[in-house]
């Protein structure tokens, strides 16, 4: 057994498993053993993280991300676990998004001295990959978008119909609004249903000062979550297996009575939390317990979205920004690596490329997909094509996060569930938000707070959202949400 599955807790009762150590697993652990509960987080793979991890190079031996992630400001509830776990300095956030259009024009968001809403509006007007009438048309979109309050319509229509509706011009859409949609949300404005896309521009852009910042990891994801999620668990007396697969919760008269592990042992808890994606958990039940229930056929209707990764080792160094959005190419998002991580400046270059609801990729080969990124990077970036291609790894993730569709909140549970004794956590479930790192934290302090509150015992606090200024809650209203309840 690995060092890493020592038990702290052998032979004790535990009050509750968590199958899963994703960051809602993490999250839910780490909120249950805060409040004096025996717990045992149990993960399949090596290292906690979950899709927010990292795989070993076998060259190199190196951590290297599955695929880069980016946070906001506004996601709260992650900045919370980031300070419980005592990394919050660990990721860097920009004050600033930075476009490059086709032409090679650069533009950039960023806020002023005017108050929010307004904030980023100076650096809108000056937005070079737009002109006079698509900014006049997302001016008007904007409008009704601060007007807009939460109403049942907004979860049936999708956001790309709102764009008819609101007459906005092609460029607009392909240069402003899906840009920051599809990758906030890994979808389609066809399939983003307004309630999801109206929540990132509100929150992200319009709310408060800072929402929009975009926030980057300094180190590879593993080595952010791995080993100081292990560390505060455990602190708080937390026992974590990894490398643990689980491969049944078992059913006895309505109640999960064990977690069937590969190995071939049974792990009982009084209570049980499942932090798996939707398809697992429903795999990992009985049949006779899924089929013919509405709460699980629910849960089995909702869509999965690919994303694609590419990274690219370079032999030179390239002048980019930590994190540039590519308008009108191909590949959405490059990303510094080397910048990131604090790298001297003429290391040679470490990209990593992002697309989003990368469903036109899965039939690409890896050579064609490696052909394409290059291109893309070597028309936004002039110095790569000075500099020689050394290595690359393609990541496809095909049930990379749900579908933000329109009618997909209604099928996302809560925590509770129809099993007595198990509870729901994961970023599929119901937290008002797109599926997201953000989401997977919010869902572990619903879930956390569910049981405990079950068990008669204090609830963690709801985490603050951005503080709203005077005038944004003027025009947008005061409405902050707590997560899944
Ligand atoms: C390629 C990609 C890019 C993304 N980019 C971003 C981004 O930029 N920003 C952002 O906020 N979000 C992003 N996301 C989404 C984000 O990573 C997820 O929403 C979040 O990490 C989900 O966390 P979770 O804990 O709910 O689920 P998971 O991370 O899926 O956790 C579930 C855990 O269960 C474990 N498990 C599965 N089966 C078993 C078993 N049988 N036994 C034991 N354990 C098991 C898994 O190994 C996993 O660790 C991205 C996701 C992907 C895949």
């Amino acid at each position: 057994m690995n060092s890493e599955n020592q038990t702290a807790n052998r032979g004790e009762a535990l009050d509750a498993a968590i199958a899963g150590g994703g960051l809602a697993g993490i999250a839910t652990a780490l909120l249950l053993a805060e409040a004096g509960l025996k717990v045992l987080l149990l993960e399949k793979k090596p290292l906690l993280g979950g899709r927010a991890s990292s795989y070993l190079d076998a060259r190199t031996g190196e951590r290297v991300d599955e695929c880069q992630h980016g946070t906001l400001r506004c996601c709260t509830y992650l900045a919370d676990l980031l300070q419980r776990l005592g990394i919050e300095r660990q990721i860097r956030y920009f004050d600033a998004m930075q476009f490059v259009d086709a032409r090679g024009v650069h533009s950039e968001i960023r806020g002023s001295f005017l108050p929010p809403p307004f904030h980023t509006a100076p650096s809108f007007l000056r937005f070079r990959a737009l002109g006079l009438a698509d900014k006049a048309s997302i001016g008007r979109a904007m409008v009704q978008l601060m007007r807009a309050r939460p109403a049942e319509w907004q979860d049936r229509e999708s956001v790309a119909n709102w764009f008819v509706r609101t007459r906005q011009t092609e460029r607009s859409v392909s240069c402003f609004w899906r840009p920051v949609l599809v990758s906030a949300c890994n979808e389609e404005p066809e399939a983003i249903s307004c309630t999801h896309a109206f929540k990132v521009f509100r929150d992200a852009f319009l709310a408060t000062r800072t929402g929009f910042h975009f926030g980057v990891p300094a180190m590879p994801l593993a080595s952010l979550w791995h080993e100081p999620s292990l560390h505060a668990l455990r602190q708080h007396g937390a026992e974590v297996r990894n490398r643990a697969t689980i491969s049944a919760l078992e059913v006895e008269n309505g109640q999960i009575c064990g977690i069937r592990m590969k190995n071939g042992e049974l792990v009982r808890a009084a209570h049980y939390v499942s932090a798996l994606q939707q398809d697992l958990l429903l795999r990992l039940l009985p049949a006779e317990t899924t089929t013919d229930t509405a709460f699980w056929e629910r849960a089995g209707g909702i869509d999965t979205v690919p994303i694609l990764g590419v990274h690219l080792w370079f032999d030179k160094p390239i002048q980019c920004p930590p994190a540039l959005a590519l308008l009108e190419r191909r590949m959405e998002w490059v990303f510094n690596r080397g910048a990131l991580y604090g790298k001297p400046e003429d290391e040679p270059a470490f990209l990593s490329l992002v697309v989003s609801a990368s469903r036109s990729y899965a039939d690409k080969s890896r050579e064609e997909i490696v052909q394409i990124a290059l291109e893309d990077v070597q028309a936004a970036l002039p110095e790569a094509k000075n500099a020689k291609l050394v290595r690359h790894a393609v990541v496809h993730w095909p049930r990379a996060t749900i579908s933000p569709c329109p009618g997909v909140d209604a099928l996302r549970p809560g925590p509770q569930t129809p099993l007595d004794n198990l509870v729901l956590a994961g970023e599929w479930t119901r937290t008002g938000w797109p599926s997201t790192m953000e989401g997977a934290v919010r869902s572990g302090h619903a879930a956390a707070r569910f049981l405990l509150k079950k068990l008669g015992m204090p609830a963690p606090r709801a985490v603050s959202e951005l503080q709203r200024g005077m005038l944004a809650k003027l025009l947008l209203g005061r409405e902050t949400d707590s997560p899944g309840e």
